[in-house]
Formats: structure tokens, C-alpha cells, sequence
């Protein structure tokens, strides 16, 4: 070993074991945060799906690749970075001896090989990344970008010690080759080969290029260390176990999606005959009431803002980001941590639990931050804006769209609940849907004796439950599809169709009361379950004696749809549910169905996130609109995993729109943009909110918003009387 080598192996073992110290301390805080969390048992389930997903997703980078050139450069970065760790590993030989190399691997001509092709596709991937994030750089003339929000230095900081790290370790082989210590061939590793023919015969070269390649690596280790909060960074390790603790790991994408979790306190789900809000944790008022799984989720955020460009409330000018508002609650966490982990916190009466001994010598800023509330306005110092919190339609953009399985969905639920249950706080014109799902059991406050209204003039009797010996499906009508008038159309033009075709059906009449989605979307969980448990009830006994495959439901609104088919089992109701537009299309494929006059004028359809995103049902209305129109359905920009909200979703129908664009505007631009005459939904509120649009516009005379079933019926029987263009805003 000589001077220089003396000299290079103090530098590298010195800095490898301050970042060490420094990296095993920030593990060791960032569990303890994590742990402060509530308990989650559920996610400990079935072990061989979870390692199984988690796998898929990170080897097959299943998100980012719908993300083209970008998830194939992360893709070819994040590879490096395993696989070239080994040749990091390899420097600590090559700093005490300039011939040094990887025991046995080391010399292998594959390995020679498999790291020069990882190192050139690495290099060229995180150029690819590095040129991506100065594109869209919010500060750049333009304005924003999914990285407005994101700590731009952490990424720039990242992505240029991946770069120097791949340049170094060609530099490393270069010199080897320079001074004849290189044993793989031309063939194998050229790129090294060709380095090494424009370096000097230096023979220090390899220790010292290896000294600074570790230097480099760890300076990365002692900044992000110091840095716990550096998503962008941490993710690289977090990312495993945060999907590998998914909500439902077996679901191949939007684990986070369709039902919302139950209300949960120490990790049981509550049962609200006997919970005690002076007891029992209702929704989340501080930031460790999450569980642990939220705080991890917070941790993980890689600040890559897919989430936040996908997002109907960022996108029409509202406060709320799902990037920023994860941010938000990440940074809060790790503030207030100090004084969590010294055993403060407030009890569920309110009382603070520690001892004055206890936060004495605590950090005034953790103090402070511990005293500010979740949920509040800029001047009361809130964590999360009202505004922000009341923005979310629950559409499910983020959650599908995250590379990390972050459940933005669930956290923002969770937050309301407390909000809603505990505090009656939220935005007032809510507060008559909420009263008349209780005293009437549907959102407009109709009067329950009119529920089967719609069944007026049909030429065909509508038979209820208990009034026919059999019947294949349950038609569950829905609020919208018994008292809406445009929705009321959709409900007549299914029964129409369902006749036409032979399928026998029965409809609960005055038996069926709201599914209760909106009510558990704003948060209130209590009228939800009361309405659920009154539905379950209902339906089981309309089921009696039959197995589950036969307690068949076709339902027309996406929400019921959801509700009944993913949430009631929760509460004992297993059903197999069927959107409309699924059976319509089956109807057509079997030929029980048979358009003969294709509906011409251009089509375009709208996804409804809760029929879409949620569920996955994104091919059968297509199909029945394939079948029904002339030519091609012309399709939005946005459409399917991507489609854009219509604005009413997560009780948003029932809150005014106060800030920013209209979000129904937005979409209806979209939609008439592409020049069709028709839109069609599946959907009722997205009928409601894109027919306000398109009257906004000044636009009803040219452009129908009607839904699939309507489409289909046009087209099954031209002859029938359709009823003009659909106006009236509520019925009922
Ligand atoms: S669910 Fe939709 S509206 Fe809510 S934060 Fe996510 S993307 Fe935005
Ligand atoms: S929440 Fe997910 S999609 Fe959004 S910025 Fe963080 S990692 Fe990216």
C-alpha cells in the first residue's frame, strides 16, 4: 500500500463512518415516528400477496411506466442503483490497492459485462431525469408543473450524485484499463475501454477516482441522513415497504381505491352502538392518530407530483394538491415527534397526557408545533386548510397515479370524519343533504312515497320484491335514478332495456333508502352506517336462501354501484353488483340485445371515477357505445385511468363550488373540444354536473350529455319516444 493509498483508505473509512453513525440514527428516528402511529393489524395479512405485489410493482415499475420515457429512465436508474451499489462496494478494495476488486464476482466477465450495460443505460437514464425535472421546472417561464411544491434542490442533489457516481465508477475502470489492472475484454465493457484510452497511465488513478466515488456516495448517506424528510431520497428504501403494506395488496392496481377503510380506533374497526368519542378515536384530529401505515405513507412521498397533475381540485385553481397536503402532514409529523416521543399528546377528553418534567428541556419548535391544529386556517397556524380538506372530490387521481401507493383517499376521509363527528365543522350547505339523508333517507329530502314514480307511463309493469316469485337481478334504482328527472330518464331507459330483453328484474320500491355514499364521503360515518345497516337488512331478506352468486344487484349510479358491491360487506351484505352499462353490455353480446339504428353525430365518454378508477369498469361502457354508434367513439385526452372528475364526487354535489374554475367546466371543454355532438356518461351526478356545464356554456343545442344506457336504447328501439333533451335540474 503506498502514501496515496494510505490516504485514500483513512478518507473513505473516516466519511463511511460518520455517514454510518448519522444513517443508523436517522433509521432509528424515522421508525420511532413511524411507530408513534395508531396500529394497523390488517396490514400484516396475507404475506405471499403483499411480497408478491411489492415485487411486481417495484421489478416491473407497473405505475411508472404509464408514464413512458420517464418510468423506463427511472426504471434503468433505480436498477443501477442496486445493482452498481456492488461496484460502490467495490471501491472499499480499490481505495487500498489499485488492482482491488470484488471477491470472486469481481472477476467474472459477466459481471464485467452486466454493470458496464446497467452503468451506460443508468447514465442515460438519469440524464433523461435530470433534463425531465429542468423542463418542468416550476420556476421556468410557463408557470406550473407537477414539481410546483417539491423541494427542487433535494432532486437536483439526488439525481447529480447518481450521475457522478456512474461517471466515477466509469473513471475507476478507465484508470484500470490506462494502467493494464483491467481483466474484462473490449467486448464485455467498451465504454470502460474507451475511457481508459483518453486517461493517463497514472497508477494512483483507480484509488483515488474510488476515493472520490465513495466520498460522493457518502456525502449522499450524510445529507439525506440529516435529512429525514427527503422523500425523494428515502423512497429509494421506503418504497418496499410501503407497498408492500398496501391496503389490499392482491388488487393489481388502486389498492387504495372503490371502498373507503371502516372507522377505526386502536386499530378495531367501531362499532357505533357502544363507541364513546371520550374513549374511542373518532377520524383523525392529530396528526398520530393516522395509523402507522399513514405515517409511512407520508414518509414515502417521493415528491414527484403525479399525484398533484392529475388532480381536478389543483387543476382548477382550488389550494388542494395531494402532493403539498401529504407534505404537509409529513412535515408536521417530524416536527411534532420531539415532543410525541417525550410522551406528550392529548388524550381523547382533550388533557394533555405528559408531565411539565417531561417537556422541559423539550425544543421550543416542537412545542409550537404540537400546538397547532390539523385542520385550520393560515391564522390559527392549521396544518391542513379547511379549504384543502373540503376541495377533494375522492376522485382517485392521486391514488392511482402514486408510484408509491400512497392512500391520499383514505387519509383525507379519515380527517373529515373527526371534523364532521366531532367538531360539526364543515361547509354548511352540506349540512341539508346530511339532515335529509336522516329524516327523509336521500339527499333532495323527497318524499319517500315517490320513489317509484319513475315506473309512470312505462308500457310494462315494474315489479317490486315480494311481488314476483323470481327474479335474475334487484334493480337498485338509487336516489338520483328515482328522483332526478334527467336520472329518472337513465332508470327508465335500463327497465326499458332489461324488458326488451328478457331479463327478469325487481325493484325495493319504497323499501330502498340512500346507499349512504355521500354521507361517508363528507365523513359521516354515523349516517352512514345507519343507512347501510338499514339497506343490508333490506337486501338480505330481499335475498333470503340464496348463495352469493345469485344475490344478483344491477345498480345505475357508480356510488351505489361501489357502496354495495365493495363497502356492505363490511356491515354482512355480500352481493355481486353489476354496474348497468356491464349488463347492457353483456345484453348486447348475447344478442339479447340487438342495436339496429346507430346513434351518429359524433359520441365522446366520460369516465366516472367511482364506475372508473375505482372499480375498473372501463371497457363495457365502451363496448355498448361501440355497438350503438356510428363510427368511433371519439375519446377526451383524459380518459379511463386518467379521466378527469366531473366535480360532485366525495359529497361535493352538495357543497358549493367557491373557489377557482368550475370543475365540470373544465371537463366539458375537454369533452367539446373533441367535437361530438353527444357525451355520455354512466353516471347521474356526472350527467347533472356536465349538463350544468354544457348549459353554462350556452352550448345545450349542440351538445346532448345523456347516458350509455340512453345511447343504447336510441339505437335498440329509434321508434321509441325519447323525451328531448334532458333540462330539469331535480325532481322529486
Ligand atoms: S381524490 Fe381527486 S380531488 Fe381528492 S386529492 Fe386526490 S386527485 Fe385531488
Ligand atoms: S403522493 Fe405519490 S404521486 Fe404524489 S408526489 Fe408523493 S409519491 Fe408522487
Amino acid at each position: 500500500m503506498g502514501s496515496v493509498q494510505i490516504v485514500t483508505t483513512i478518507l473513505a473509512a473516516a466519511i463511511t463512518a460518520v455517514a454510518v453513525w448519522l444513517a443508523v440514527r436517522a433509521v432509528l428516528k424515522m421508525v420511532a415516528v413511524i411507530r408513534l402511529g395508531q396500529p394497523a393489524p390488517e396490514r400484516f395479512s396475507d404475506k405471499v400477496a403483499r411480497a408478491r405485489t411489492m415485487l411486481v410493482e417495484t421489478a416491473g415499475h407497473t405505475r411508472m411506466l404509464k408514464w413512458g420515457v420517464v418510468g423506463a429512465a427511472h426504471w434503468f436508474v433505480m436498477v443501477g442503483f442496486v445493482v452498481l451499489s456492488l461496484l460502490v462496494l467495490e471501491a472499499y478494495f480499490e481505495v487500498v490497492t489499485t488492482d482491488g476488486g470484488l471477491p470472486i464476482i469481481g472477476h467474472w466477465t459477466i459481471f464485467g459485462l452486466v454493470t458496464e450495460i446497467i452503468g451506460v443505460l443508468g447514465l442515460v437514464g438519469i440524464l433523461v431525469l435530470m433534463a425531465i425535472r429542468l423542463r418542468n421546472r416550476p420556476t421556468r417561464p410557463g408557470g406550473r408543473s407537477r414539481f410546483t411544491g417539491s423541494t427542487m434542490w433535494q432532486g437536483y442533489f439526488v439525481e447529480w450524485i447518481v450521475l457522478l457516481v456512474l461517471i466515477f465508477g466509469f473513471v475507476i475502470r478507465g484508470f484500470k484499463v490506462a494502467t493494464d489492472h483491467f481483466e474484462f475484454p473490449v467486448w464485455a465493457t467498451p465504454v470502460s475501454h474507451a475511457v481508459g484510452a483518453v486517461l493517463p497511465d497514472w497508477s494512483d488513478g483507480v484509488s483515488v477516482a474510488a476515493a472520490i466515488k465513495i466520498i460522493i456516495s457518502m456525502t449522499w448517506l450524510i445529507v439525506i441522513s440529516l435529512n429525514v424528510t427527503m422523500g425523494v431520497a428515502w423512497h429509494r428504501f421506503l418504497a418496499f415497504p410501503n407497498i408492500f403494506f398496501k391496503r389490499e395488496p392482491a388488487k393489481p392496481a388502486g389498492s387504495g381505491l372503490g371502498a373507503l377503510r371502516p372507522m377505526t380506533s386502536q386499530g378495531k374497526p367501531l362499532d357505533f352502538e357502544e363507541a364513546d368519542p371520550e374513549k374511542d378515536q373518532f377520524g383523525v384530529a392529530h396528526v398520530e392518530q393516522f395509523s402507522w401505515k399513514g405515517l409511512l405513507d407520508f414518509s414515502t412521498c417521493t415528491e414527484c407530483g403525479r399525484c398533484q397533475s392529475q388532480c381536478p381540485a389543483w387543476n382548477t385553481g382550488k389550494p388542494l394538491s395531494p402532493k403539498l397536503l401529504v407534505l404537509s402532514l409529513r412535515d408536521h409529523a417530524y416536527a411534532k415527534a420531539p415532543y410525541l416521543l417525550a410522551g406528550g399528546g392529548k388524550d381523547l377528553t382533550g388533557e394533555e397526557k405528559a408531565t411539565q418534567a417531561q417537556l422541559a428541556h423539550l425544543d421550543v419548535l416542537a412545542l409550537a408545533e404540537a400546538d397547532k391544529p390539523l385542520i385550520g386556517t393560515a391564522e390559527e397556524g392549521g396544518v391542513i386548510d379547511p379549504d384543502v380538506l373540503w376541495s377533494c372530490t375522492t376522485c382517485g387521481a392521486c391514488v392511482e397515479q402514486c408510484p408509491v401507493d400512497i392512500e391520499h383517499v383514505d387519509h383525507i376521509v379519515d380527517m373529515r370524519r373527526y371534523q364532521v363527528l366531532i367538531e360539526s365543522s364543515f361547509p354548511s350547505e352540506a349540512g341539508v343533504m346530511l339532515r335529509n339523508l336522516e329524516n327523509k333517507g336521500n339527499p333532495w329530502g323527497a318524499p319517500q312515497n315517490t320513489r317509484e314514480d319513475w315506473t309512470k307511463g312505462l308500457d310494462f309493469e315494474v315489479p317490486r320484491v315480494g311481488e314476483v316469485d323470481d327474479f335474475e337481478y334487484l334493480f337498485w334504482v338509487g336516489c338520483a335514478g328515482a328522483f332526478e328527472d334527467r336520472a329518472k330518464k337513465t332508470t327508465r331507459a335500463v327497465a326499458t332495456l332489461l324488458n326488451e330483453a328478457g331479463v327478469t328484474f325487481a325493484i325495493l320500491g319504497e323499501g330502498e333508502t340512500c346507499s349512504g355514499d355521500p354521507a361517508r364521503r363528507i365523513g359521516n360515518e354515523f349516517v352512514f352506517q345507519m343507512l347501510a345497516q338499514q339497506n343490508v337488512e333490506t337486501l338480505n331478506e330481499a335475498f333470503e336462501g340464496r348463495e352469493k352468486a345469485k344475490r344478483k344487484i344491477v345498480a345505475t349510479c357508480p356510488h351505489c354501484f361501489n357502496t354495495l358491491g365493495n363497502e356492505y360487506g363490511q356491515l354482512g351484505g355480500e352481493f355481486e353488483v353489476v354496474h348497468h352499462t356491464q349488463l347492457l353490455a353483456h345484453l348486447v353480446a348475447t344478442g339479447k340485445l340487438t342495436p339496429v339504428q346507430p346513434v351518429d353525430g359524433g359520441v365522446t365518454y366520460h369516465d366516472p371515477c367511482y364506475l372508473g378508477r375505482h372499480n375498473r369498469v372501463f371497457a363495457a361502457p365502451r363496448e355498448v357505445l361501440g355497438d350503438a354508434i356510428a363510427g368511433d367513439l371519439t375519446e377526451m385526452p383524459r380518459n379511463s385511468e386518467r379521466s378527469f372528475c366531473c366535480g360532485a364526487g366525495g359529497a361535493r354535489m352538495w357543497m358549493e363550488e367557491k373557489i377557482g374554475k368550475r370543475i365540470n367546466v373544465d371537463r366539458v371543454e375537454e369533452a367539446m373540444a373533441t367535437g361530438a355532438k353527444t357525451v355520455a356518461v354512466g353516471c347521474p351526478f356526472c350527467s347533472t354536473m356536465l349538463n350544468d356545464g354544457v348549459n353554462g356554456k350556452g352550448a345545450g343545442e349542440q351538445v346532448e350529455v345523456i347516458d350509455v344506457a340512453s345511447v343504447l336504447l336510441r339505437s335498440v328501439k329509434p321508434e321509441q319516444p325519447q323525451g328531448g333533451r334532458e333540462t330539469a335540474p331535480v325532481g322529486g
